[in-house]
């Protein structure tokens, strides 16, 4: 029987780029895969559930939550703020498994600080010009937060150095394949 060690993936990359897509193909071949609900202000999209994509949240609450430090990290991603609850984390760890954070690129750096073990993903798109098709191809933006999201894809993705593994997402079943060899490998560590 081989020996598995839990382990805490962080999974960053500019919006659109596969992320979540990634994710959850991942998730349906690894199931003992745990992942984290965060937090947000941002309002849902259509076909998203309240507790399983986010926790979404008003403004009064997320600040009640910092607060209250309720908080691992979070912080403001494009024109919204983003967390991630503690209470998470602890459950799936205290459990023994291991766990996926998808979140942002100063959240990222943020856990690596609490949890210098962590292992850090950047999931890049092919180039720019794809970026942009995916996040029309995908109808969740209006023209100004499409305009915000490519303006912040730049940004992200010169952090992606900061990361200890790098995936383009150019064919899905290509780097599903890719991530999938990446979270096994680190598990067997
Ligand atoms: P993110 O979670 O990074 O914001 P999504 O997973 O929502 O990105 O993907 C953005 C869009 O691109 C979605 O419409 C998704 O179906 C599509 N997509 C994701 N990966 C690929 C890929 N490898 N090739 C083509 N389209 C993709
Ligand atoms: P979206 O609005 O497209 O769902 O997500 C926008 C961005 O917020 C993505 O880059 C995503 O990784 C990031 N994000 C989602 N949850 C969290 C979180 O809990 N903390 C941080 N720091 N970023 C998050």
């Amino acid at each position: 029987m081989s020996s598995r060690s839990s382990k805490l993936f962080v999974i960053s990359g500019p919006s659109g780029a596969g992320k979540g897509t990634l994710v959850a193909r991942v998730r349906g071949r690894l199931p003992h895969l745990g992942l984290t609900v965060s937090a947000t202000t941002r309002a849902p999209r259509a076909g998203e559930v309240d507790g399983e994509t986010y926790h979404f949240l008003s403004d009064a609450e997320f600040t009640r939550r910092i607060d209250a430090g309720e908080f691992l990290e979070w912080a403001q991603v494009h024109d919204h703020r983003y967390g991630t609850l503690a209470s998470e984390v602890d459950r799936n760890l205290s459990a023994g498994r291991s766990l996926i954070l998808e979140i942002d690129v100063q959240g990222a750096l943020a856990v690596r600080e609490r949890f210098p073990d962590a292992v850090l993903i950047f999931i890049e798109p092919p180039s720019m010009k794809v970026l942009r098709a995916r996040l029309i191809g995908r109808g969740s933006e209006t023209d100004e937060s499409l305009s915000l999201r490519l303006a912040d894809a730049e940004r992200e993705c010169a952090l992606a150095s900061a990361y200890d593994v790098r995936i383009v997402n150019d064919d899905l079943d290509r780097a599903t394949d890719e991530l999938i060899r990446v979270l096994t490998s680190y598990e067997r560590y």
